[in-house]
Parts: C-alpha cells; sequence; structure tokens
C-alpha cells in the first residue's frame, strides 16, 4: 500500500506566494510598468478598450517571457495565438534583430489592431504571421527539415483543448534545450475547484488544462515548472 509521507506542512499562502491583491498591485507597480516598453503600453491601452480584452497576456508574464528569451539567447520562435500581438511585440523586443518569429492564429484582423504599434517599435521585420488554425501549420513546419528541432522557443495561448496537441508538436520543433511557456494553466484558478462550483463558461477549458497540467508533468521529455504568473503559467524545457 503507498504511504503518504508529509514532507512539509507548510501552505503556499503561508510561504507568501501572492497572497494578496495588494501585493498583486505591489510586484506590478514595482517591477512591471516601470519597465513595461512604451509600446507594449500603448498596444496594451488598445487593447484595452475590446471586448476580448482580457484575452491578452498579462504583462508580469511578458516580462518573465523576456528574461527566459534573452537568457537562452532565442532568436527562432513559435507564438500560437496572437490576439493583438502583445506577447508577441514582447517576444520580438527580446529577440535580436535577425531573430524570427513564427505567429499563428485564426484571425488576422486581431493582429492588425496591434500591428501599427508592432510597425512604430520596428519590430514586424522579424515576425511571420499566418493566419491559420494553427495544427496544419504546426504539422506543415514539422514536416520541413530545416524547422524540425531548431525552434529556441515556443509561446502556447490558443485554445486550450488543444494544448496536449500543441505539445507534441512543439516539442519536435524546438531545440533540445528549448523552451515552451504555456499560457493560463491555472485558468483562473479553477483547475483547483471543485467542477461544482466553476462557471459552466469554464467547464470545458478547465477540464483541457486539467489533464494537460497532469499530462505534462509526468512528461519524461521535458523538465517543467509551474508558476504563478499572470494566469499561471507553465515553463517547459525540452530534455
Ligand atoms: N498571446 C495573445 C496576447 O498576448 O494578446 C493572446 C492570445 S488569445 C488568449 C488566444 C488567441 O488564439 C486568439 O487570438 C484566437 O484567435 C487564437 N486561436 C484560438 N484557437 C486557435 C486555433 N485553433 N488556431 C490558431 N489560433 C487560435
Ligand atoms: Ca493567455
Amino acid at each position: 500500500m503507498e504511504t503518504k509521507v508529509v514532507i512539509n506542512t507548510t501552505s503556499s499562502t503561508e510561504k507568501g506566494v501572492l497572497q494578496t491583491a495588494e501585493l498583486y498591485n505591489y510586484v506590478m507597480d514595482t517591477s512591471v510598468y516601470p519597465r513595461e516598453h512604451e509600446c507594449l503600453k500603448e498596444l496594451r491601452a488598445i487593447t484595452s478598450t475590446h471586448p476580448r480584452a482580457v484575452m491578452g497576456t498579462s504583462p508580469d508574464v511578458g516580462q518573465f517571457m523576456a528574461l527566459l528569451l534573452t537568457t537562452i539567447n532565442a532568436k527562432k520562435t513559435i507564438e500560437i495565438g496572437v490576439f493583438t500581438g502583445y506577447s508577441l511585440l514582447q517576444t520580438a523586443l527580446a529577440i535580436p534583430d535577425d531573430g524570427k518569429i513564427t505567429a499563428i492564429d485564426v484571425n488576422r484582423s486581431w493582429y492588425e489592431i496591434g500591428l501599427p504599434i508592432i510597425d512604430k517599435a520596428r519590430m514586424t521585420h522579424k515576425i511571420n504571421f499566418i493566419e491559420s488554425e494553427a495544427l496544419p501549420v504546426l504539422d506543415q513546419l514539422m514536416k520541413d527539415p530545416e524547422n524540425k528541432g531548431t525552434f529556441d522557443f515556443a509561446f502556447v495561448d490558443a485554445d486550450k483543448d488543444n494544448y496536449a496537441n500543441y505539445h507534441e508538436r512543439v516539442l519536435e520543433l524546438l531545440k533540445p534545450g528549448g523552451i515552451a511557456v504555456y499560457d493560463n494553466t491555472f485558468w483562473a484558478g479553477t483547475v483547483a475547484m471543485d467542477e461544482a462550483s466553476v462557471p459552466e463558461s469554464k467547464l470545458a477549458s478547465r477540464k483541457a488544462l486539467i489533464e494537460f497540467n497532469k499530462h505534462i508533468a509526468g512528461d519524461a521529455r521535458v523538465q517543467i515548472s509551474q508558476i504563478p504568473l499572470g494566469d499561471g503559467i507553465t515553463v517547459c524545457r525540452r530534455n
């Protein structure tokens, strides 16, 4: 019979992980907003009037992504789920001038909302935007030996039902040591709630993310860390 060993009874809140809204605001006001690029601020401001503004990547997640990108000297990246381009611009700003981002989204009109600001930041030349469902594009990329195992970084932030499918393809595309970041792996905290208390609108993606989080935790091909930034991110390093 399996014995449950309790090693440490200290809860995460006792350890001080985002105990209060004030602490979150403190982090944003002290460490995130003062260092946010002017064009990222502008993109966020324009996006804030959009009916689906909530989809924009949280600036603390963006800041951490930029740190990862520069730490690994990322040059060739892929982004699945662009919306108005906050994380895309963040990535473009963090990679070198000859870096390239393959950015995929089913909706080009949302990307075009942010495009004038990406132009203003002089980052457009780094971006290959593909208007499409992501899966067929990833399948196509995988067939090309020039792409397989060559990407330094991936940011996955599209339909949550497909995260496990994206993961399989992203792993093929990343080079060993490459990093993938999956956004929203807390799904507003619902992954740890009783199903009965979860709003109907969140149930399907919650189920997909619970399965994805479990799957990736058991995936020996990657090293992982699930981090409480924004709505939760899972950072994976391909072994
Ligand atoms: N990363 C973006 C940002 O920083 O603002 C937010 C992305 S938003 C949460 C999700 C995006 O995924 C939407 O723009 C949506 O059109 C796109 N999307 C949803 N399903 C998709 C699919 N199957 N293939 C490609 N894009 C998809
Ligand atoms: Ca997101």
